[in-house]
């Protein structure tokens, strides 16, 4: 299921994050995995995020959402990705804000640049 959290939660974990001082350090997707975390406990749920980022955590146990790192999974490696076009072979980093090649504009495709043992 696709959901995208609401106006109102995204503003109350973007508070939430500043009251701990970890604002900064989160991104726009991480501020929604925490609004939609936090829109679920309130519908009865009972949301888990797993996750290692600190800042993530922090912010979870502020809204009192409950989190789990990823080693309780068992999950040994973290992946981090490349972008790269299937056509021209371009590689672009991870972060890249558009969705296609810059230079023959095919839809870009992500695979893992390497491994981080946890
Ligand atoms: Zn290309």
């Amino acid at each position: 299921m696709v959901r995208t959290p609401r106006n109102s939660s995204l503003q109350e974990v973007r508070e939430a994050s500043r009251r701990v001082g970890d604002a900064r350090y989160l991104s726009e997707a991480d501020l929604q995995v925490l609004a939609l975390a936090l829109e679920l406990k309130r519908a009865g749920l009972h949301p888990l995020i797993v996750t290692d980022d600190y800042s993530i955590q922090n912010v979870a146990n502020q809204i009192g959402v409950n989190f789990t790192s990823l080693m309780t999974y068992g999950i040994r490696f973290r992946f981090n990705w490349i972008l790269y076009c299937p056509a021209c072979h371009r590689k672009y980093p991870s972060d890249y804000k558009f969705k296609s090649c810059e230079v023959c504009g095919t839809k870009l495709k992500r695979k893992p640049l390497r491994k981080t043992p946890l």
